[in-house]
């Protein structure tokens, strides 16, 4: 008789695994492209192809059924009018996107992790739309002194949500992006900086994209914003990281970057093995200028991060943080705190103290540009630059104070020019507090 159970249920286990339900359904919106997101109760089998006049996409789910309270009523947003389904007669379960324009569709499974299950990912591309990124790159802007550039990245975002607060259930994803928000705005305002955040919204990046965006804005330095979960909840405090060559320094450092690089299987491809061969092959032929100017920031913001609360640890954490590893632009990861601990999942929560963090955040990095300026920059120019102006012809001392705004005496006394005006054609006066 128990054997009889044991079969049974066996039995039912089965044919559980080859009816996969579909049970429901995300959308996120990046600016590129749309991802939809369907939860399904195994791995399926499926087909995608496209129709047109009306542009629609049909995905065929293999011998599956829609969960009782599937609804798919939100699906809609600049690609997206809708969805509709039917099963049909062979037991596939058709679903019907209907568009508002052609797409190319990628599709691929995910496998569960601890917050979701098996997952069909569809991503919806715009046809014939191939967007470039935008470089400020005229012959003017070469020449002209420009701001230094700080690529803000908000972790992760969309069908990754980071790590999550166990008192209110708070985001990682969220608080990232709301801080890095407040960090852009803050740089944005400070003379001869400018900060582009690699993502703006709710949806996911893969983490060489990230490094890529920040590429492409020619960004002087890569600022990674998180707040993650650590398993025991007293751990509390911000650090601060960058890449290390060898292993991670501390436990927690190795913790936190395997999870973080996991988070790259929400793209859909497995971190290459080859990538990272190449990675650390240019880590050691060129990185070690980019290493040190990391260290060297990540050291700046660790310091100003040390005056607003409490940080983790006596110093810069070193860990393989896969989003570090651009060989050319110096790189941080900012832990603005451990989500995992209630308190400090609060404060992460809370608009001043994301505005404090993001204060602090921003002195660091400003720090950092005053010692060490690209060549280039508005920082980079010195204040004191001296400025000259030979005499010519009809100049009269007056008229050259006048011109370049500043008292006749002070211009006397810069160029010890006694009383009586005397100047020569040829000759070379210092304007002076220029
Ligand atoms: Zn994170």
């Amino acid at each position: 008789m128990k054997k009889l159970l044991v079969l049974l249920t066996l039995l039912c286990l089965a044919s559980q695994s080859f009816a996969a339900e579909v049970a429901g359904v995300r959308l996120w919106t990046a600016p590129d492209h749309t991802r939809l997101v369907f939860d399904t109760s195994g791995p399926t089998e499926h087909k995608v192809f496209s129709l047109n006049k009306p542009d629609r996409l049909v995905i065929d789910f293999d011998g599956s059924s829609l969960a009782e309270g599937f609804s798919a009523k939100d699906v809609v947003d600049r690609h997206l009018k809708g969805m509709r389904h039917a099963v049909r007669p062979d037991g596939t379960l058709r679903v019907v996107l209907d568009l508002k324009r052609a797409v190319r569709p990628k599709t691929f499974l995910l496998k569960p992790n601890q917050r979701y299950g098996h997952r069909l990912v569809v991503d919806l591309y715009p046809v014939g739309a191939t967007r470039k990124p935008r470089v400020a790159k005229s012959t003017n802007d070469i020449k002209r002194a420009r701001d230094v550039v700080v690529a803000v990245d908000a972790g992760h975002g969309g069908e990754d949500p980071g790590a999550s607060g166990s008192r209110f259930g708070t985001k990682e994803k969220i608080v990232t992006l709301q801080i890095a928000k407040r960090l852009k705005r803050l740089i944005d305002a400070q003379h001869g900086m400018r900060a582009v955040l690699t993502r703006t919204g709710d949806y996911y990046i893969g983490l060489r994209k990230r490094m890529k965006l920040a590429r492409d804005h020619r960004a002087d330095l890569f600022v990674s914003i998180h707040a993650d979960a650590f398993r025991d909840k007293r751990v509390r405090g911000s650090s601060v990281y960058v890449l290390s060559k060898r292993g991670a320094s501390s436990e927690a450092a190795r913790w936190l970057a395997e999870k973080e690089n996991a988070s790259d299987l929400v793209g859909g491809v497995k971190l290459d093995d080859k990538d990272d061969v190449l990675a650390s092959v240019l880590l050691d032929l060129s990185q070690s200028a980019t290493q040190h100017a990391s260290i060297g920031a990540a050291a700046k913001v660790y310091k100003e991060l040390g005056r607003v609360g409490k940080v983790h640890g006596r110093q810069v954490h070193h860990a393989g943080f896969m989003v570090l590893k651009s060989p050319d632009i110096p790189s941080m990861l900012v832990e603005t705190g451990f989500i995992s601990n209630p308190g400090e999942e609060r404060n992460l929560r809370d608009p001043k103290y994301q505005e404090r963090m993001a204060r602090a955040i921003m002195r660091g990095v400003k720090n950092y540009f005053a010692a060490a300026a690209p060549p280039g920059t508005l920082l980079a120019e010195r204040p004191n630059k001296t400025i000259k102006h030979v005499i010519v012809r009809g100049d009269t001392l007056s008229e050259i104070a006048d011109r370049y705004q500043v008292s006749l005496a002070s211009l006397r006394r810069q160029n010890r020019i006694r009383s009586d005006n005397h100047i020569q054609i040829g000759q070379v006066l210092v304007i002076p507090g220029t």
